[in-house]
């Protein structure tokens, strides 16, 4: 029987350090402030960010939602990114991603200012990340990480095995897991003998987008399993990339879904945010 990682309530108790922390920048004048620009009417990403607004009042935080029609251009939403780079009461810029297809999701992160890039989406961000030298982690990465400490799990001299290679999930878990000494795998659509990778694993992070594909004979009795993924049922319920009922069994944790990571990502994106006032807590914000 696995122990179950509590995603709502670690997040839970790092959004009160949060609050905490917030409420003495407050007393030096400075309120964290995120920004964040959705372009299109994706019903899904319209949630994603009412939720993250939510979660900024919840801690205190000034917040600014910009819901920009689908016919948006591409020198309309830079010279909003601009405004908003320039703007002392924003210190976190979030562009909602997927934009729709005549925008480039690249240019417009690459004009994202580096300092207020809360997502780390910016290549300067992502180098920074790389070298083990970063202000702001990648949000679901992070909140990962975050989980695997409450838990008392370190990843040092562990064998780690990460299924899934994008740029928001599966190569920065590696590099964070890589950071935190363990003895990472990264393995893609194009692995051969998946399972024969995956039941080596201490540590299993699994961030595919397929729904429980992952199943108890690709685990190792004892693993640390932790499931990114966040897949619709054809009746509309939320699963993820492991078969939970086949896999906890074995595991010694595991993370469910939901209320496993998906609390955890914008629980660090707050962190972020937080990270980037307290950089500029000696400046005054504007009137
Ligand atoms: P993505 O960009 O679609 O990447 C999927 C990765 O999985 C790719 O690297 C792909 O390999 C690999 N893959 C696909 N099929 C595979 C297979 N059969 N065997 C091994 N690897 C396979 O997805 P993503 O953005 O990383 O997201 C992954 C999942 O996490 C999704 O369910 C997403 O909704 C979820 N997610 C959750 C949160 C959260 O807050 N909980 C945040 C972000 C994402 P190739 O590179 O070879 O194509």
């Amino acid at each position: 029987m696995a122990q179950i990682i509590d995603g709502k309530k670690i997040a839970a108790k790092v959004r009160g350090e949060i609050a905490a922390e917030c409420a003495e920048l407050l007393k030096k004048g400075i309120q964290p402030g995120l920004a964040v620009i959705i372009v299109g009417d994706d019903p899904a990403s319209k949630v994603y960010v009412r939720n993250k607004k939510k979660a900024c009042e919840e801690v205190g935080f000034h917040s600014e939602v910009y819901e920009l029609p689908e016919a948006t251009t591409e020198d309309e939403l830079l010279a909003l990114v601009g405004r908003l780079n320039n703007d002392d009461r924003i210190h976190g810029i979030l562009v909602q991603l997927p934009l729709p297809r005549h925008l480039n999701d690249d240019i417009i992160i690459a004009n994202i200012d580096p300092k207020k890039d809360v997502d780390a989406f910016h290549p300067v961000n992502v180098g920074k990340i790389m070298i083990g030298n970063y202000d702001f982690l990648p949000c679901t990465p992070a909140g990962v990480m975050v989980m695997l400490k409450e838990c008392g799990i370190d990843p040092a001299g562990k064998e780690c095995v990460v299924v899934g290679r994008s740029n928001i999930v599966g190569k920065p878990q590696a590099m964070l897991l890589l950071h935190a000494n363990g003895t990472v795998t990264v393995c893609h659509s194009k692995t051969k003998n998946l399972a024969d990778v995956t039941r080596r694993a201490d540590i299993l992070v699994v961030a595919i987008g397929k729904a429980d594909f992952i199943t108890g004979d690709m685990v190792k009795d004892g693993a640390v399993v932790i499931d990114v993924g966040m897949n619709r049922r054809p009746d509309g319920k939320l699963t993820g990339d492991v078969d939970f009922a086949s896999v906890e069994p074995k595991a010694s944790f595991i993370t469910p879904v939901p209320g496993g990571v998906g609390p955890m990502t914008i629980t660090m994106l707050l962190q972020n945010t937080l990270t980037s006032a307290k950089r500029v807590a000696g400046t005054p914000p504007r009137a």
